[in-house]
């Protein structure tokens, strides 16, 4: 035909297609979970969108989900009648990977199935993920309030390229026709696809309509709805099961791996929201690239209104998933609005303080689980003292550290465990930073704790000392930086250590001068210190000056 058209798949969806049919063969059935995740997201969509016009619904406001299949043909249908897409929208959605740091993400990849297919769970596999069963894939789709000749015929066989050529669609929406692959016949079955709905999305929030097969005379041929379809936060806790909260999961996350915990609350009162939150297993590739969606998914009175709404949570819970539903904004509400809501910043301090809760909870009841969140993303949490003053002391407590207790770099340590081990007439939190966790470890500054016993925390992220710029106490303690001003050990240090020192000093006056002399301007001060038990001398940063991983970021940043 006339506009007929072949095109390439960007560079990095050919990569992607190939790692995924190989590394997820033995996860196959998750494609359909996407593809409904989809459709779901596109019914999301549509509804949002006719908000404003309602003339989109084109007369049907029904939206639902179809599932078809024909055994003999080898197929499997999905049909929405969501959104659409126009002939950009699938060339750009169908054909390339939008998210920024892919390519370096897939230069990560090993060829090791097993490595490989927990990277790609934390990339997110999507519509692609239909190549695991299918050899040829067809979409038809339509966007919404567009006339019916612009419909669109998309037809790929995974191998590098996709046609796409304009036809006429009547119906809004998107048919996926998946031509199953011989070692996937499995999944042209009535039983199976009812089952893996059932299993994966039975709490979205639209039917998956399938034709009845009940052997009663009048039933078979009809339409039955398949799944629970109600949207799974709106349902109480009590009457959901676990597997049923980690699908969803999934489907909103797209995110392959079960969370490692959630939150599910009813507010009522003053304010008046559902949260339901999730704290991943696993960082996203993209944890640290800043323009990164982050973000709850917001619904108003059950309507989805927009994706990655970044207004509900600080900047360090960026790793929390989840959805908020509120019957206090305005089904209008736009993202600007959202920026200036007294509202919002109620549930946002409300919802901060569910996060750090969930977190605190995790650390206690499953102490292993809390070590994974803190592996993934206690990077992220560490900006939480300067970002969220007000919460600094609990967010202290979900701290880890290496320490000078365990001697390895692993940071499994926490405030709480520290000074449960602090020695009499302690009164202080001592703490070294450095470069890297062997320099720290092995610098001169800690030989008279190891003389003493006395443990230290060490810092060697690049954010440990900026972070520790906000922290000046934890439980009533002061934190002490061991390469900083004078060294007061309190009580620790007995009075024979004291008077020792100071005869130490006096012995040793002449020998300082002449090393001050020496240095002239170069130092500010040189003295005798009860710092060292084996190395003849160390430099110390003055109480107030800056530290020198701070240095060094300002002088990287032409400071
Ligand atoms: P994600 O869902 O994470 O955005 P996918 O690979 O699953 O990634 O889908 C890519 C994009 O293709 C979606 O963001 C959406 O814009 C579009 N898309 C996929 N399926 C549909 C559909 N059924 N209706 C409308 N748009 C769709
Ligand atoms: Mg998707």
């Amino acid at each position: 035909e006339a506009n007929k058209e072949t095109l390439g798949f960007q560079t990095e969806v050919k990569q992607l297609l190939n790692l995924m049919i190989h590394s997820l063969y033995s996860n196959k059935e998750i494609f359909l979970r996407e593809l409904i995740s989809n459709a779901s997201d596109a019914e999301d969509k549509l509804r949002f969108a006719a908000l404003k016009d309602d003339s989109l619904f084109e007369g049907d406001t029904e939206l639902h989900i179809r599932l078809d299949y024909d055994k003999e043909a080898g197929t499997v249908t999905l049909t929405d009648n969501g959104i659409g897409m126009t002939r950009d929208d699938v060339i750009a959605n169908l054909g390339t990977i939008a998210k920024s740091g892919t390519a370096e993400f897939l230069k990560q990849l090993s060829g090791d199935e097993k490595k490989d297919s927990k990277l790609i769970g934390q990339f997110g596999v999507g519509f692609y993920s239909a190549f695991i069963v299918a050899d040829r894939v067809e979409v038809k789709t339509r966007r919404a309030g567009a006339p019916a000749s612009e419909g669109v015929h998309w037809e790929s066989k995974g191998d590098g390229e996709f046609t796409i050529e304009q036809t006429e669609r009547e119906q809004r929406g998107t048919e996926i026709t998946l031509h199953l692959k011989s070692d996937a016949q499995e999944f042209a079955d009535g039983w199976k696809l009812r089952t893996l709905v059932k299993k994966y999305s039975d709490h979205i929030s639209f039917p998956v309509i399938m034709k009845s097969e009940s052997e009663e005379e009048d039933k078979k041929g009809e339409d039955e709805t398949v799944n629970d379809a109600t949207a799974l936060w709106t349902l109480p806790r009590t009457e959901i099961k676990d597997d049923e909260y980690k699908e969803f999961y999934k489907h909103i996350a797209h995110d392959f791996e079960d969370p490692l915990t959630w939150s599910h609350n009813k507010v009522e009162g003053k304010l008046d929201y559902t949260s339901l939150l999730y704290i991943p297993k696993r960082a996203p590739f993209d944890l640290y690239n800043r323009e990164a969606p982050r973000g709850l998914k917001l619904y108003v009175q059950r309507v989805f209104i927009m994706d990655d709404a970044e207004q509900f949570l600080p900047l360090y819970l960026r790793f929390t998933k989840g959805v908020i539903d509120s019957n206090d904004l305005s089904l209008n509400v736009s993202r600007e609005i959202l920026q200036n809501d007294s509202t919002v910043d109620s549930i946002r301090t409300a919802m901060t303080k569910r996060v750090l809760d969930t977190l605190s909870k995790l650390a206690k009841k499953q102490p292993e689980d809390y070590q994974t969140f803190w592996d993934e993303f206690g990077t992220v949490l560490k900006e939480g003292p300067a970002e969220d003053f007000s919460n600094r002391e609990k967010i202290a407590g979900l701290l880890r550290f290496a320490t000078t207790h365990t001697g390895e770099s692993a940071q499994n340590v926490s405030l709480d465990d520290y000074i449960g081990r602090m020695k009499d007439g302690q009164n202080k939190i001592y703490y070294i930073t450095g470069d890297n966790f062997t320099a720290a470890k092995s610098s001169p500054h800690l030989e008279v704790f190891r003389k003493k016993g006395v443990e230290v925390l060490i810092l060697s992220d690049r954010i440990d000392e900026w972070m520790m710029g906000y922290l000046s106490e934890y439980d009533g303690k002061q934190f002490q930086d061991v390469a900083r001003g004078d060294l007061d050990l309190g009580e620790v240090e007995t009075e024979e250590d004291k008077k020792h020192q100071e005869e130490v000093a006096e012995e040793h006056k002449g020998l300082v001068e002449r090393i001050q002399s020496a240095l002239e301007d170069r130092v500010q001060e040189v003295r005798v210190t009860n710092r060292l038990t084996d190395s003849p001398a160390c430099l110390v940063v003055g109480q107030f000056d800056m530290g020198a991983q701070m240095k060094k970021i300002m002088e990287a940043a032409g400071q």
